[in-house]
């Protein structure tokens, strides 16, 4: 299958998101690791949270396009 994201190939392994590749698993899961500990903190809600991921420039490419994918589909 490809990834939804990046159009790669992946394999499943049953622990993986649907329809993402590895390495955007690996973004997300980073993502939501991150905002835990910042939704502690500052009680920012996950979209706001991830607008600013998009909106910073220093986010890594594969991190910011998982966030963009995340917003586009649970909003
Ligand atoms: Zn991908």
């Amino acid at each position: 299958m490809k990834c939804k994201i990046c159009g790669g190939e992946w394999r499943s392994d049953g622990e993986l998101m649907e329809g993402i590749c590895n390495r955007h698993a690996e973004a997300e899961r980073r993502l939501k690791e991150h905002f835990k500990v910042w939704a502690e903190r500052t009680g920012i809600e996950w979209y706001e949270y991830l607008e600013a991921i998009v909106k910073n420039e220093r986010t890594g490419k594969l991190v910011k396009e998982a966030a963009i994918y995340l917003l586009r589909n649970e909003l």
